[in-house]
C-alpha cells in the first residue's frame, strides 16, 4: 500500500470510530517502540497554573527496565509531572514520548493507560466489597486487549497470571479475603497488582509507601526490585530509607525543585549536593 493510501485508510477508520462512539472513539494505537532503549522521554515541559510555573522546562529520560526514584520537596512538581505523562494535565509546551514513537501528549488519559502506562495514585482504590482474587480478575478483564466479558470464565493462562501476581504482591494467602478488610499496605499492594494485571511497560508510583509500616515498606521495595527489568518504574517518594533500598547504591535518582531537575545522579552524590541539602534534605 502506498503511504497516501494508508493515510486515507487511517482517516476513514478514525472518522468511522468517531461515529461509532462519539468522544470515545475505539482506540487502535500503534505499538510503542522500545528498540532504542528509551521507555519515557520528557523534554522541556512547562505547566502554568494562573501564571505560576508548577513545571518549568522539565527534562527526564527513563530507560527500558529502569527503576528511577524521584525526590524533592513538597510542591516541587512531582505529581504534576505524572499528570502530564498520563494525560491528566496538558503542559503548555514540551514533549512527552513513550518509547521512541508514541507522542503521549496526543492521547487521552484512558488511551495512555491502554497503551501501557500504569499509574498508582497515593490513595488506594480497590473494590472494597470484592475479595482480593476478584479485584485482580476485574482488572484483567478491564484490559481492552483481553476482550473478555465480565462473565466469561478465566482461561488457564489467566488463572496462572493471577496466581503469579498474588505471589508477587504477597497476598497469596489472602486471595479470598474481602479487600475492605486488608491493611492499608495490603490495599496498596493489591492496587499495584491490579495495575500489573494489565502488564504495563511503564509504572508511575506516587508516594507508594506513605502510611505503610516499616515492614510493609521493606516488602514494597522488594516488590519493586522484582519488577525492575520487566517494567520501567518511576517512583516518587520521600522515605529516604526506602529510596536507599531501591537504589541499591548504584542507581540514579532525580531531584525535582520548583518544577525542574535540581540534581540527578547516585543517591550518595545527590545527598552530598549543597543545593539539594539546602532545599530538601537539610543538614
Ligand atoms: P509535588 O507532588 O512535588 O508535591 P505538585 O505537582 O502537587 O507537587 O504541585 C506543584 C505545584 O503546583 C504546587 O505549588 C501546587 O500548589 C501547584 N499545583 C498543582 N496542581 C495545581 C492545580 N490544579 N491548580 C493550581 N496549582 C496547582
Ligand atoms: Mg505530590
Amino acid at each position: 500500500m502506498t503511504p497516501d493510501l494508508m493515510e486515507a485508510g487511517a482517516a476513514i477508520r478514525a472518522a468511522h470510530a468517531e461515529k461509532v462512539a462519539p468522544g470515545q472513539a475505539r482506540f487502535v494505537a500503534a505499538e510503542p517502540y522500545f528498540g532504542q532503549g528509551v521507555a519515557l522521554y520528557v523534554e522541556d515541559i512547562t505547566v502554568s497554573f494562573d501564571g505560576f510555573k508548577a513545571l518549568n522546562k522539565l527534562n527526564l529520560t527513563i530507560n527500558v527496565g529502569e527503576l528511577r526514584c524521584i525526590i524533592g520537596p513538597n510542591g516541587a512538581g512531582k505529581t504534576t509531572m505524572m499528570d502530564c505523562i498520563t494525560g491528566k494535565t496538558r503542559p503548555d509546551s514540551g514533549k512527552v514520548f513513550f518509547g521512541s514513537n508514541i507522542d503521549l501528549l496526543r492521547l487521552k488519559e484512558q488511551q495512555v493507560s491502554q497503551i501501557g502506562v500504569g499509574r498508582k495514585f497515593q490513595k488506594p482504590t480497590v473494590y472494597e466489597q470484592l475479595n482480593v482474587f476478584e479485584n485482580l480478575e476485574l482488572a484483567l478483564k478491564a484490559d481492552r486487549r483481553v476482550r473478555a466479558s465480565l462473565f466469561s470464565r478465566l482461561s488457564g493462562a489467566q488463572l496462572d497470571r493471577i496466581g503469579e501476581v498474588l505471589t508477587l504482591i504477597h497476598l497469596k494467602d489472602e486471595a479470598q479475603r474481602t479487600a475492605g478488610l486488608l491493611s492499608h499496605g495490603q490495599k496498596q499492594w493489591l492496587e499495584i497488582g491490579m495495575l500489573l494485571m494489565q502488564d504495563p511497560k511503564l509504572l508511575l508510583l506516587d508516594e507508594p509507601v506513605a502510611g505503610m509500616t516499616d515492614e510493609e515498606t521493606e516488602r514494597t521495595a522488594e516488590l519493586f526490585l522484582s519488577l525492575e527489568g520487566q517494567h520501567s518504574l518511576v517512583v516518587v517518594e520521600h522515605d529516604m530509607k526506602f529510596v536507599e533500598q531501591l537504589t541499591e547504591g548504584r542507581k540514579k535518582v532525580t531531584v525535582l525543585h520548583e518544577g525542574s531537575v535540581l540534581a540527578e545522579g547516585l543517591l550518595a552524590d545527590v545527598q552530598a549536593n549543597d543545593k539539594v541539602v539546602e532545599v530538601y534534605l537539610g543538614r
